[in-house]
């Protein structure tokens, strides 16, 4: 969209997915706010929070939303991904259930989006390297299978959280743009 000096501005809805506890929400507070907290809750009550980046002198504008606790109870509603152009899909690299569950939610981001959405699967919890349960070779090798872009983050130590958002970002911003 144009504004009146005949600038763009963009704004784009990307979901961050994954079972309870893989760390959506830290993610998201380590990203907007540079917080990460040790005894979160399922539910924080932020709907989503929006960040800006600039891209080519252009600022660019992500709205992430982040899950109420829903995915506990398998009830994320097709309004959470409504709109939705871009995807974390995360996983706890130290629990693998929460790996096998993947190809779940990935599913569900079908059903209820267009097929054009940027998708990213994050192995998150790298830190915790000396409980690892899913390899990195595992995370790439399912990315490779499914198109996505892969990622190790940390939300506790920071390790990529900046480095994953903004490469989603980007890669929406190209194919708009
Ligand atoms: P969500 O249910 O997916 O939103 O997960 P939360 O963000 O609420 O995190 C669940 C638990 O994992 C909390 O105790 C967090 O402190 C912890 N956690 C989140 N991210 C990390 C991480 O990168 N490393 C470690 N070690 N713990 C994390
Ligand atoms: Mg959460």
């Amino acid at each position: 969209s144009s504004d009146e000096e005949g600038g763009e501005e963009y704004l784009f809805k990307i979901v961050i997915i994954g079972d309870s506890a893989v760390g959506k929400s830290n993610l998201l507070s380590r990203y907007a706010r540079n917080e990460f907290n040790p005894h979160s809750k399922a539910t924080i009550g932020v709907e989503f929070q929006t960040q800006s980046m600039d891209i080519d002198g252009k600022e660019v504008k992500a709205q992430i939303w982040d899950t109420a606790g829903q995915e506990r109870f398998r009830a994320v509603t097709s309004a959470y991904y409504r709109g939705a152009v871009g995807a974390l899909v995360v996983y706890d690299i130290s629990r693998r259930t929460t790996f096998e569950n993947v190809g779940r939610w990935l599913d569900e981001l079908k059903t209820h989006s267009d097929t054009t959405v940027a998708r990213m699967l994050v192995g998150n919890k790298c830190d915790l390297e000396n409980i690892r349960d899913v390899s990195v070779e595992e995370g790439k090798s399912l990315a490779e299978s499914e198109g996505l872009f892969f990622m190790e983050t940390s939300a506790l130590n920071s390790t990529n959280v900046k480095t994953a958002f903004e490469l989603v970002i980007k890669e929406i911003y190209n194919s708009v743009s």
